[in-house]
């Protein structure tokens, strides 16, 4: 089975890959996430499957504003988007 981050590649063209770790992004809050935005990335990039089950994934707040919340460029909510995709897909 491919990767979290090349799934999200292959939906959504963005590289995870481009993330630097900087935690920039853990601005977003809202009462509902289990883990910041910034730590949720990091679980993409090892591969952590929790990453499809985390509340933060289906927070519509912290999908409200992940746009342009990276610094790097990369588009939170197009990665959000394709991971909630692939949350269904495998029915988890
Ligand atoms: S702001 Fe961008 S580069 Fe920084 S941790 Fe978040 S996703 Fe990674």
């Amino acid at each position: 089975m491919p990767s979290l981050r090349q799934i999200i590649k292959d939906a959504s063209g963005e590289n995870v890959n481009l993330c630097q770790s900087c935690l920039d992004c853990d601005i977003i809050s809202a009462d509902e996430i289990d883990v910041p935005l910034g730590s949720l990335v990091q679980m993409i990039l090892f591969n952590d499957e929790e990453a499809l089950t985390s509340k933060t994934l289906w927070s519509e707040a912290v999908l409200a504003e992940s746009r342009y919340a990276c610094r790097k460029g990369i588009n939170l909510e197009a990665v959000l988007l394709a991971l909630r995709e692939e949350a269904k897909r495998r029915k988890v």
